[in-house]
């Protein structure tokens, strides 16, 4: 037999698709061709397959070695397809038992003594092999990767020897495993003195899923209480957290298997690029935004980051997925994060203090302040300060704050009645949802016009100072929405306009 046919999977976005990898050896001349991946990548792949081989003590065909990967229009960087190269070469060459190929799929780089190295994005091709109806083989390292797709059947091997072996004597692979779902213990709210404006403002941000902006002086707690959000809000489903894990797996930044039923809190700096950010590359790659799925994103120092960077969140913002597109290739990501924002209220940090201690002048905090574009802070539902902490608040005698495990209690119920109610949290109603379950008395809707406008608010805000009241109300067990949950929620934009004005 001259031919031989080996399944293995290539990493686009969070797809995996199917690559089929044909191996043919025909007469004349011994060289070996790769037809379907960039020639960089064919040069190092032909070295690392040709030692791996021969390390192993098999013989490297003297033949005319044709290796096709299909189909063409694939992405197929990295050494993802060392493993399939050579065994479809002693596949062909009567070295490894044909026959016994059909039933797997497999993904490993060489190293060039034999050795398989981890590649990334085996979640998603672990998910996907078991679609197709085949069991995985993956390098050691990745095993735990692959066995959080607990419906796949998956092995590991170490070396090129280890997987020859098996389908020769079918004896077989280690299954992978996965870890042991360590639960981390949170950052536990008990821990934030005082605060209480701020702390209700996490709880109506919890529980109803909108996006926060803590403003205030260094030091006054703001990442303390953004790090507290993962832990007020309800566990993540399997499948959210498969969709956090697939994108972890193929960001290149690894993915904790241990840790992956944990909802993700990402707190990039803001030195960070765009494509760092929000996802980009010459392979498109996940950025922040992705990695913060089904969790938290958390931006400090918000009029630092790069203007542009900002802008792109826009869109992710409204529909839960970003598009990256480089040249040719474009790509998709899910971005359905929540975003927590932190800023101090001018460049020295102490604006509005009782202290006094702030030197800028109004035009400076106004440009500080502008940095941050209108349509972005339209999309922040609340905005709220965070004060320094009179020193008696921190003396070590103060009263710990409410443990989060009751106010996550309270947040579970109020996600339990917009469950019920509209089957999503309230941060996602459309506008025509909105509309329908979020009503208001005539005084309220009257009330609600006249904060619109005094605040020089868009129409969207109004939508969004709907929804915040209407998961206030669910925190108050409330059917309908009354006057004080209104105006708690006009009084988380009271700062936008008025302080932040801003040509859109
Ligand atoms: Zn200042």
């Amino acid at each position: 037999m001259n031919l031989a046919l080996v399944h293995s999977r290539a990493r686009t976005g969070v797809r995996a698709p199917e690559v089929r990898v044909e191996v043919h050896l025909g007469g004349g001349l011994p060289t070996m061709s790769i037809v379907g991946l960039p020639e960089a990548a064919v040069r190092e792949a032909k070295d690392r397959v040709r030692a791996a081989m021969q390390c192993a003590q098999f013989e490297f065909p003297q033949r005319r070695i044709t290796v096709n990967l299909a189909p063409a229009d694939l992405p197929k960087g990295g050494g993802r397809f060392d493993l399939p190269i050579a065994l479809g070469i002693l596949a062909a060459s009567g070295q490894v038992p044909l026959e016994a190929l059909g039933e797997y799929e497999f993904l490993g780089e060489l190293g060039l003594t034999g050795e398989l190295r981890m590649v990334d994005g085996v979640l998603p091709a672990a998910l996907a092999a078991a679609d197709a109806g085949r069991k995985l083989i993956v390098p050691a390292g990745n095993g735990a990767e692959a066995a959080l797709a607990s419906r796949v059947e998956a092995y590991t091997a170490r070396t090129l020897l280890e997987v020859c072996a098996m389908l020769t004597t079918r004896k077989a692979l280690p299954a992978a495993t996965a870890p042991a779902s360590v639960a981390v213990p949170g950052a536990d709210l008990r821990d934030v003195r005082g605060q209480a404006h701020a702390r209700r403002a996490l709880e109506v941000a919890a529980a109803g899923g909108h996006h926060l902006l803590l403003i205030g002086p260094p030091g006054c707690g703001k990442s303390l209480l953004a790090s507290r959000l993962p832990g007020l809000l309800p566990e993540a489903s399997e499948e959210e957290a498969l969709e956090s894990a697939a994108i972890a797996s193929i960001s290149g930044r690894g993915l904790d298997p241990s840790a992956w039923r944990s909802r993700p809190f990402r707190a990039p700096h803001h030195t960070a690029s765009a494509v760092a950010l929000v996802g980009g590359g010459a392979e498109p790659r996940p950025g922040e935004i992705s990695l913060a799925h089904n969790g938290v994103l958390f931006l400090d120092e918000l009029p630092e980051w790069e203007r542009r960077a900002l802008e792109v969140l826009r869109e992710p913002l409204e529909s839960g997925v970003v598009t990256v597109s480089r040249a040719a290739r474009s790509a998709e990501f899910p971005a359905r994060f929540q975003l927590v924002a932190a800023m101090n209220p001018c460049p020295c940090g102490w604006a509005g203090d009782p202290s006094a201690r702030c030197t800028c002048s109004p035009d400076v905090v106004r440009r500080y302040r502008g940095r941050v574009s209108g349509p972005l802070m339209d999309r922040i539902d609340l905005h709220v300060e965070v004060p320094r902490l009179p020193p008696v608040e921190l003396r070590p005698d103060a009263p710990e704050g409410e443990p989060s495990a009751d106010v996550r209690r309270r947040v579970l119920h109020a996600r339990m009645l917009q469950q019920t109610r509209a089957g999503k949290p309230n941060a996602q109603l459309g506008q025509a949802e909105t509309s329908a379950t979020c009503r208001l008395s005539n005084t309220d809707h009257a009330l609600l016009e006249r904060a619109v406008e005094q605040l020089q608010l868009s129409a969207r805000s109004m939508h969004r100072i709907l929804r915040v009241a209407r998961t206030v109300a669910d925190l108050a067990d409330s059917p309908h929405i009354r006057t004080p949950h209104l105006t708690e929620a006009i009084g988380y934009r009271r700062m936008d306009r008025a302080a932040i004005a801003q040509p859109a």
